[in-house]
């Protein structure tokens, strides 16, 4: 079977690029190794300029209405005084953000691709990829072939695409996982995402209705086990007791899941032919929530260049979304890796240091306007 475009992964980024592509009238396949479609629990924060092309994409009207807008984000060193607040009224907007079910994301992107008539290969892994110059062969699991003028991998973090193809990476583990889970609240929530810096790593609660929130702890390693063995009633004590404010009745709604954190650049996007995007060309630490917006900046890149240059040939297209999409995700890399360094160390003088930068910065407010405009526009 002859494609345009193959697609490995039907995560969020590989399906909006699919039907972006698709609803340009390419003839589009898109592959993933999952014997069903995906109905994730996980809730994600997605910011302006995901959720207009969500839009764009015909899919966002659908996955509104379940979503949670977030209007202000604060952020304190829990070690110190210093705090820092963002919110959606100084930069002249209603909120900065939506947070959405992940699951929601994929059945409306799914549904649509299965309205348009795009073939969807579940259960099928890809095993070997040939690049024959004027067109490349996918081999999946089953022995199938797939011919197709182009090949992009969105199959995530431990992408085979990158791998078969040689893209060269840069990666180093975080020396931290995220706990993550979701907890309900006897109070009713209001619309700030929060998240205090402790001793233990970033905690961040996100409200995901007005009595739920997602929780993402990314603990260090030498602590984990501390917090690992606690029991969900006194976990929760030591939530509220590193999280600081006011204490409020709080009990899992979920299992507590966590998952290793580390770094992760492929030092080019494209190949010829072929291209990697979303989570198999970039991960970055959860702390500010932008992985898989810029996953799905990466897929609206493609897409724009698709529609932009419809007669160029499709190894042009790739070369220019990587030279755009490459230094975006090593200046989010660059910022995420400050971060974590900065709040990581426990030594007196960064602590002063860090404490002063918050103050500084959240009485600055150009320089808070020019930090959401970037977040929102990534
Ligand atoms: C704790 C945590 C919290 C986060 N919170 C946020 C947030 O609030 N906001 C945000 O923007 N980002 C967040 N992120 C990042 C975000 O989750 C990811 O960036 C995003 O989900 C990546 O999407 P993707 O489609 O690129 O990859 P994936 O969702 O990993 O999808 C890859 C797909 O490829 C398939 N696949 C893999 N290998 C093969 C193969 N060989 N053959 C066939 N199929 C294959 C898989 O089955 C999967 O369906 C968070 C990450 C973590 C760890």
């Amino acid at each position: 079977m002859n494609y345009d475009v193959v697609i490995i992964g039907v995560g969020v980024v590989g399906s909006a690029v699919a039907l972006g592509l698709a609803q340009q009238g390419h003839k589009i396949a898109i592959v993933d190794k999952s014997s069903v479609p995906p109905n994730s629990p996980r809730h994600l924060s997605v910011n302006k300029k995901s959720s207009a092309f969500l839009d764009l994409l015909g899919v966002w009207d659908a996955v509104k209405p379940s979503s949670m807008p977030y209007s202000r984000i604060q952020a304190w060193d829990r070690e110190g005084t210093g705090k820092v607040e963002f919110s959606a009224q100084d930069i002249g907007e209603n909120n900065l953000g939506f947070i959405v079910k992940e699951g929601d994301l994929q059945k409306y992107l799914i549904s649509s691709l299965e309205q348009l008539g795009v073939d969807i290969f579940w259960s099928k892994e890809l095993i070997n990829i040939s690049d024959k110059g004027d067109l490349v062969e996918i081999i999946l699991d089953d022995g199938k072939k797939l011919i197709s003028s182009s090949l992009l991998g969105a199959d995530g973090i431990s992408s085979k695409v990158r791998e078969l193809c040689n893209f060269q990476i840069k990666s180093w583990s975080y020396d931290q996982q995220a706990i993550v889970g979701q907890i309900d609240s006897d109070e009713k929530l209001d619309d700030v995402i929060r998240q205090s810096f402790t001793k233990y790593g970033p905690l961040a609660l996100l409200p995901i209705n007005s009595s739920q929130m997602t929780m993402i702890w990314s603990v260090d390693n030498k602590s984990l086990k501390d917090l690992s063995e606690l029991d969900d009633d006194l976990f929760l004590e030591k939530l509220q007791l590193e999280f600081g404010g006011k204490t409020r009745n709080l009990k899992f709604s979920s299992q507590r899941f966590t998952f290793p954190l580390k770094h992760l650049t492929a030092v080019g996007f494209a190949k010829g032919r072929i291209a990697i995007l979303g989570d198999a060309a970039h991960h970055v630490h959860p702390l500010a929530g932008l992985g898989l917006n810029s996953g799905l900046g990466d897929a609206e890149s493609i897409v724009k260049l698709f529609s932009k240059y419809p007669a160029i040939k499709v190894e042009t297209i790739f070369k220019q979304y990587s030279n755009e999409r490459l230094p975006i995700n090593i200046g989010l890399a660059a910022a995420m890796e400050l971060f974590k360094r900065g709040f990581g160390n426990q030594n007196i003088w960064l602590k002063t240091v860090r404490n002063l930068t918050f103050k500084f910065v959240d009485n600055q407010q150009e320089i808070k306007n020019t930090f959401v405009k970037l977040a929102t526009t990534l």
